[in-house]
Formats: structure tokens, sequence, C-alpha cells
């Protein structure tokens, strides 16, 4: 049974979507919702590229967009596909040819407007390559570039206006039979992002990507996006997700996570619940869990460990994690393992322990999945 079944307050209903493929990675339906980042080295420096897209994936990248504003960058694109762990977006503006040459370069995704590459032959251009290429495309609309008529229209830009855009885009590769693309109607202002989501959400079954575009550096940023993906996540839209931050990739790729994770849609990697510490402190929190965040980077089994100062707080928060540890007098805290007391650990010990139990616990739900997926029916017959 899952905790959403018997805690209903956490139930989140996912509108639902056709499913697409970017690459090897489902978008939409029933399959989880995906983290996207996008490198910011020159597409033409592959190596320094590559680097960046493994370490995006290493941090959780499910997918990871790259620039190829001119020929050179669509070149260097087939070493980069070619080589990269996850599947590669291919970002176009404007100008056709590159985006079939992204698609013979083994992009997954293109993300482009048909409706800003010109006339029609080269809408259906740019559709045969991408089905010739098993490519899905992702139509972006800005509220920043939308149509010069649309702004005449509606004045400034506004939900109205980009869900027109949007759904004009939409019709031109419906138009050419190409039906593998999903959407998204960013904006910087999460007001006006949100009310796009929200209509574009009604106004399509696509799958949609999720983005607050420029939302700034990494504390404000992801604080922009927080609010205005995760309130849109909470009411169930959005299929894959990008955090725009002025930042490194693999920032944005853990604040995608987080955001996720806090509306329990993803789980990935060790859940930290800690007190802001006070004058009770057993130990110092703030330095513990700094440091425990770094030294538990690597693990990626999803599992939760609480890191409480004192007993106020600290036997109730251990009683829902996996590890837990709370701080006591002289210099010592309690360890609890499974919600349960387990030991006592002196605090200058204590990180290298609770690391230590940590990865032990991963090791542990890792064989228990193991076995579970390994033999299925047993599982279920023990249940
Ligand atoms: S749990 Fe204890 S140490 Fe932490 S903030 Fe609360 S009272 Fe202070």
């Amino acid at each position: 049974m899952s905790l959403n079944a018997v805690r209903p307050w956490r139930e989140i209903q996912r509108r639902k979507s056709r499913q697409i493929m970017v690459g090897s990675v489902p978008v939409g339906g029933d399959a989880p919702i995906s983290v996207q980042t996008m490198t910011n080295t020159e597409t033409t420096d592959v190596r320094g590229t590559l680097d960046q897209v493994i370490r995006a994936a290493d941090a959780g990248a499910d997918i990871v967009r790259v620039s190829a504003p001119d020929e050179d960058s669509t070149r260097a694109l087939r070493e980069i596909c070619a080589e990269s762990p996850v599947p590669i977006v291919a970002d176009i503006h404007f100008h056709y040819k590159r985006a079939i040459e992204a698609a013979e370069a083994g992009a997954a995704c293109l993300r482009i407007n048909p409706g800003n590459i010109g006339d029609a032959r080269r809408v259906a251009e740019v559709v045969r390559a991408a089905k010739d290429h098993g490519c899905s495309i992702r139509i972006g609309v800005n509220a920043g570039s939308l149509e010069r008529h649309l702004l005449e229209k509606y004045a400034e830009p506004c939900p109205d206006a980009m869900v027109e855009s949007g759904l004009d885009h939409i019709k031109l590769l419906q138009d050419h039979d190409f039906h593998e693309f999903k959407i998204s109607v960013k904006a910087s202002d999460v007001f006006l992002a949100a009310a796009a989501y929200q209509q574009l959400a009604d106004a399509t079954d696509a799958p949609i990507h999720l983005g607050i575009t420029e939302a700034g550096g990494l504390m404000s940023g992801t604080i922009k996006s927080a609010i205005g993906m995760g309130n849109l996540l909470w009411s169930g839209i959005g299929d894959t997700i990008r955090v725009s931050l002025s930042a490194d990739p693999v920032e944005e790729v853990k604040v995608g996570f987080e955001i996720l994770k806090s509306l329990g849609l993803r789980h990935r990697g060790v859940n930290i619940i800690s007190c802001p510490s006070c004058a009770r402190q057993g130990f110092d929190v703030i330095k513990t869990v700094e440091a425990l965040e770094q030294r538990l980077e690597h693990v990626k089994t999803p599992m939760s460990l609480s890191i409480i100062g004192c007993v106020v707080n600290g036997p109730g928060e251990a009683l829902m994690t996996d590890v837990g540890f709370t701080g006591g007098g002289a210099g010592n805290g309690m360890v609890y393992l499974a919600g349960k007391q387990s030991h006592r650990m002196s605090n200058d010990r204590m990180i290298d322990h609770i690391v230590e139990e940590v990865e032990k616990k991963a090791a542990e739900i890792e064989a228990r999945d193991k076995a579970a997926a390994e033999a299925p029916e047993a599982t279920e017959a023990a249940e």
C-alpha cells in the first residue's frame, strides 16, 4: 500500500498526458517526472561540454539540453550525443538547417518552434528529419519572445497569448502528422508562467515541460522556481522540469530534484531532515549537516536521515527516518535505526559513523529492492 493511500493529504493527481520518448527517457503519461538541465559551455568544446553533461547526469539529470547555434556546434553534437550517458536535446532558434543537422547528429529531441523557422517547406523538412532520426520536438514558448502579431493582438505577454502561440506551433506539427512533441510556456514572472501553464494544461494532452525562465541566481531562482513549479506540480501539471538558474547546471539538477522530493514525486538520495539548531543543541547541527550533505552526495538510494540537535524534536523525527541522530549530553548523542533507539555515539565520531550507517542502510535497501524485482510473486505472496 502506498503512503499516499493511508495519507490522502499527500495525494497528487497528475494530469493525464500522452507519453513521448526523448531518446530512452519516457516523458508524460505515468513516466516519472524527468529532470533536465542545459550546458553553458561552448558546444564546439566537445570535451568541456561532455564533462558538464556527465556531471549533470551524475547529479541525476535525466536529459540534458545543448545549444546548437551554428554549423560547428551541430558538427560537435555528433560526438557529444554519441558519448553522452543521457539523451541530448538540441536547442535551435530560427534556423531550420541546424535542426536537420542536429537530428542527423543524434539529438534525441529538438527544441524548436516550427512557427519561427519560415515557410511550410522548411517545417516539412524539419519534421521529416525528426521522423527519420527518431527525434521528438519541444515547442518552447517564451513570454519574452512572443510573435509580433500576438503582442499586437493582446498588447502584452499574457497567458492567452502564450497558449495561443503554443497551440499554433502544435497545429503546424500536427498538420505534418507529427505527434512526438512536448511543450513549455515559460515566463520569468511566476504569476504569468503559472497561469499560462494552467491554461495550457487544459488545452492540450501533450506532455508539459515546466520551467520558470531566467529565474535568477542560486538562491532567488531556487525560491522562484519552487513557488512557480511547486504550485503547478502540486496541482498535477508537469511531466519534465528544468530549473533555470544563473549557476552551475549541477545546481539546477539538485534544485529540480529537491522540488520533486518535497512533493513526493521523485525520490533520490538521502533526504536530510535537520533542525535549525538553538542553544539546546548537543552538537553543532549546522556544520554537521553541511559535512553530511557533502559526504553523502554519492548515495543515490532514496532514504531519510534525521539530524536533530536535542531531545525536544529528535526522537519524534527519528521515528520517521531510516537513520537518525539526536544530540544528548556530555558530548554524546543517540543513534536511531529504522525509527528505534539503537546506540550512543560520541559527537566527535558521529559524522563518520552516520556515513557508515547510511551506506549500510542504502546497501540493505538496494538488496531488498533487487530481491523484490527478481521474485515479484514471492514478495506479493508474503504481503
Ligand atoms: S530540536 Fe532542539 S536543538 Fe534543534 S532547534 Fe529544536 S530545541 Fe533547538
